[in-house]
């Protein structure tokens, strides 16, 4: 067996945890360190197989490497996954044991809260290894900040399509209305944007609406929603073959993580008019704050620098058509030169600094 394939030439390092008496079976890869330590959370799933796992672990350190890369912050890409049920696997044993595995890598990654983890879950693992963040007592939950850096965001679409840095007086229609989707759909309303909103949780999203006198959008249709940005803040994989026909918005700029279903349907999108704020640039206010301690700075600068995201993205807007590509694609090409740029500093994969 060729242990090194996985790798592909890119991933610095991949480590297997195992604690029999606890039942952990991690896996945590870090794909660069080059700009600093890899940041990124523990995903506490059930995978069907191992191979599953490793396939998860090793798309989302990637897109951590991008998404810290394109924020500007001087942090690398990593990420675990634990196979197991959350609900019926997850202990603080099993915890411990798992922040032993973080702790052996000297820092290298740094985990945080992700998919079936939670802050409570952050403190036993810190019983065992300084190398995690968002407990309860730091930097707490990153949702407003994901919010704020979607809506600052949200500037750049405004000045490209209508030649004005706000919102006001345009349609949003927000899919999901969760922890980041409900802050977006206030900020929004603030600002006098003509917000509807859309949850599976009827009862949420009609709250919230009568809350906001905005409108409630079915579930199903959302997608359909005839708006000026449609702001997804629920699913991955939204477009995709048979979304894209029926979207009927001039931009797409929401929180959800792997918004497209495949890489082509960027270009996809930048053939049917549409304009994509990428996701991981516009979400990458969640990062940010809990960057701040590994960094070291407070909740001001992490809202300051999640404004920052508006500047992200006109650069990205403004190269993409210069080069007569999609945003997505540049937003790639962008990050990939800034861990490239701090490989040639700090002496490449491998972690020099
Ligand atoms: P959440 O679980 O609090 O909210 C998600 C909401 O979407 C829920 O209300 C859920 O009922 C709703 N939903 C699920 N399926 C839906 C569907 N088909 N149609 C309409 N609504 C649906 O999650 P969150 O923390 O608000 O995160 C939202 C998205 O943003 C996720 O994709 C997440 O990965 C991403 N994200 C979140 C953060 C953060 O700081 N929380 C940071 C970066 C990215």
């Amino acid at each position: 067996m060729d242990v090194f394939e996985s790798l592909t030439g890119e991933y610095e390092q991949i480590v297997y945890g195992h604690n029999p008496d606890t039942g952990l079976r991690t896996i945590i890869a870090i794909h660069s360190t080059a700009l600093g330590p890899g940041l990124g959370g523990t995903r506490f799933y059930p995978f069907p197989s191992e191979e599953a796992a490793l396939r998860d672990v090793l798309r989302l350190s990637k897109g951590m490497a991008y998404k810290n890369a394109a924020a500007g912050l001087d942090l690398g890409g990593g990420k675990a996954v634990i196979i197991g049920d959350p609900a019926t696997d997850k202990t603080p044993d099993l915890l411990r044991a798992y922040g032993r595995v973080v702790d052996r890598l000297g820092g290298a990654y740094v985990t945080t809260a992700d998919v079936g983890t939670n802050s409570a879950d952050m403190v036993f693992i810190a019983e065992t290894t300084k190398h995690v963040t968002g407990t309860p007592d730091a930097s707490g939950d990153p949702s407003p900040n994901t919010a704020y850096g979607v809506w600052s965001g949200m500037r750049a679409i405004a000045e490209r399509l209508w030649d004005e840095p706000s919102m006001k007086g345009k349609r949003v229609a927000v899919q999901g209305v969760g922890k980041v989707g409900a802050e977006l759909a206030r900020l929004l309303a603030d600002e006098g944007a003509v917000v509807a909103v859309a949850d599976i949780d009827a009862v949420a999203a009609g709250k919230l609406a009568a809350e906001l006198g905005a409108d409630v959008l079915d579930a199903a249709d959302v997608l359909a929603a005839e708006c000026d940005v449609l702001a997804p803040c629920a699913l991955g994989a939204v477009v995709n073959d048979a979304s894209l026909p029926r979207f009927r918005c001039r931009a797409i700029a929401g929180a959800a993580n792997n918004q497209l279903e495949r890489p082509e349907h960027g270009e996809a999108l930048r053939t049917a008019g549409i304009l994509y704020a990428p996701d991981y640039v516009i979400n990458a206010g969640g990062v940010i704050s809990v960057a701040g301690e590994v960094m070291g700075y407070g909740a001001d600068e992490a809202r300051a620098r999640a404004a920052k995201i508006a500047d992200t993205l006109r650069d990205v807007f403004g190269e993409a058509d210069a080069q007569g590509v999609s945003p997505a694609l540049t937003a790639d090409v962008l990050a990939e030169r800034r861990v490239r740029s701090a490989e040639r500093t700090f002496g490449g994969p491998g972690g020099s600094r």
